[in-house]
């Protein structure tokens, strides 16, 4: 097995393997099952997923069409990737070089305790006690508003979903529209309930929410002092970052505040501006739905009397060299944030995002939460993330860097079962099948006893409750009752002589 070793700071120390628990947002408390069986009941939640991911997945059918060489964007999407991944800890290094040989200052994070720790620190030597705060699933992963409230730090999201989430005391459900659980009527009442000086005739026309939004944000925009964001690219040879947005909010946070604060994992570098065009494709064509992005914003260091005056990178592990110590786990993180794979996943449609318990849901999160995470027994909720999945490989189509979402979700499967410390009903089955599978004649013999089970199909055919453990699985679906006719007695009827 090939191994990486980042010589960069954070690895020189002993940098975990894993997320440690207890800081942050990548386990929730509860098992998929568990939190999936809540949200099925939940009509309203289905009702508004299905629709918001039928638009989105329409609108990125649509665009991807246009572009008669997706396939080979896909492709140097990957191979980008690829080449990051092998050469993480000489593009970090390179990253750091110039970020700093041009004004700005880099911090290395182990975890999200540290990135946070590091942010709060660096919020209060700017004399600040409020941020303003672009999208960021760097610092939804670590935790970062609750760390910088604990420490006397309000952070106010000025994204308008990530708002929405905020005002409504709630959490995100999706990448890229955290808010998409809400439906436009309960957005007006969040805003009606928690906006001071709200107009009261607000109406949910979208126009008419996004106009008070605005006028909420315009104060703090012109007030804050220091701004907090995550970036979806470093480019290591000129070290500028980048945000790509849609609202243009980000871009007020990215150049008013007098400081900036990027926190970023340290997967989202890019060697070159070249591989930057080849993502500024494949983004927003499979995220939005759009051929651009309304607002590329990138910024490189700190430029006297433009811009913020301080600039602060904060480059955070948490996990991500032990994912890359995988050979085929790493290629998880060649993720790029666009939510594609949730948005055409028949699981996450119907269980939406609170479900995962991780701010990564759907798909992506089902392989990445517990990867970064580590699984750490049968209790674990994110031990039941990976069978979050129906297999049918839509995720892999729709991913825009050609990540095998799929052939990840069996391995953590097989991750799930070795990490367990006790059998489970399942792995007693699973056992009891691999003893009948491996001797012809046992094979046989659990055959004709399988066959007895057609009594209790009935005239139906279907068997709708078995005992424990089996009634886990009719707990939630209909078993086919045995046939007839096993297999080898088919074959022996019809193909006579011809049976080994
Ligand atoms: S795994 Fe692929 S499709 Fe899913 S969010 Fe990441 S880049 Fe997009």
């Amino acid at each position: 097995m090939s191994t990486t070793d980042l010589p960069t700071p954070v690895l020189r120390g002993a940098a975990p393997a894993h997320a440690p628990a207890g800081t942050g947002h990548l386990r929730g408390t509860r098992s998929f099952p568990a939190e999936a069986r809540d949200a099925l009941q939940d009509t309203q939640l289905r009702r508004n997923l299905g629709k918001a991911t039928g638009v989105i997945r329409a609108k990125r059918q649509a665009v991807v069409d246009e572009v008669p060489d997706w396939e080979e964007l896909r492709l140097a999407g990957s191979a980008i990737k690829a080449d990051v991944m092998a050469r993480l800890p000489e593009l970090l290094e390179q990253l750091e070089a110039n970020v700093v040989a041009r004004g700005g200052t880099v911090h290395w994070a182990r975890d999200a305790e540290e990135a946070n720790a590091t942010v709060l620190r660096l919020v209060r030597e700017a004399g600040a006690d409020e941020v303003v705060k672009v999208k960021s699933m760097a610092t939804q992963e670590t935790g970062l508003n609750e760390a910088l409230e604990a420490g006397g730090v309000a952070a106010l999201e000025t994204d308008l979903a990530e708002l929405i989430v905020q005002l409504g005391h709630d959490r995100p459900s999706h990448i890229l529209v955290p808010a998409i659980h809400r439906n436009r009527a309960e957005i007006r009442e969040i805003f009606l309930r928690e906006m001071p000086d709200v107009d009261p005739d607000l109406t949910d026309e979208p126009r008419r929410l996004a106009m008070a939004a605005r006028a909420h944000l315009r104060r703090k925009f012109l007030s804050a002092k220091v701004a907090v964001s995550g970036a979806n690219f470093a480019v290591a040879d000129s070290g500028t970052l980048s945000v790509v947005e849609s609202e243009g909010n980000g871009r007020m946070c990215l150049t008013l505040p007098e400081t900036l604060i990027t926190v970023m994992g340290v997967e989202k570098v890019v060697p070159t501006w070249f591989d930057l065009e080849v993502f500024l494709q494949l983004l927003p064509r499979s995220s939005t739905g759009e051929r651009m992005n309304p607002y590329t914003s990138t910024w490189t260091g700190v430029t006297p009397g433009d811009g913020p005056q301080a600039f602060h990178l904060v480059l955070m592990d948490n996990g991500r060299s032990g994912v890359l110590a995988d050979p085929d786990g790493r290629a998880a993180l060649h993720c790029i944030r666009c939510s594609a794979c949730l948005n055409v996943c028949p699981v996450y449609e119907r269980a939406g995002g609170h479900a995962y318990g991780s701010v990564y849901p759907g798909p992506i999160g089902a392989v990445l939460s517990p990867l970064l995470t580590g699984i750490s027994g049968e209790d674990d909720p994110n031990a039941s993330l990976p069978y979050a999945s129906s297999l049918c490989g839509a995720c892999f189509d729709a991913c825009p860097v050609r990540i095998d979402i799929p052939n990840l979700l069996v391995q953590q499967r097989a991750a799930s079962v070795e990490s367990h410390r006790r059998p489970t009903g399942q792995d007693v089955a699973m056992r009891a099948a691999r003893v009948a599978m491996t001797s012809p004649g046992r094979f046989t013999a659990a055959e004709k006893a399988m066959s007895l089970g057609r009594v209790l199909g009935g005239r139906s055919g279907r068997i709708t409750a078995l005992p424990w453990p089996a009634s886990r699985w009719t707990a939630s679906r209909d078993v086919p009752a045995p046939p007839k006719e096993t297999a080898r007695e088919w074959f022996a009827r019809t193909r006579p002589g011809q049976e080994r």
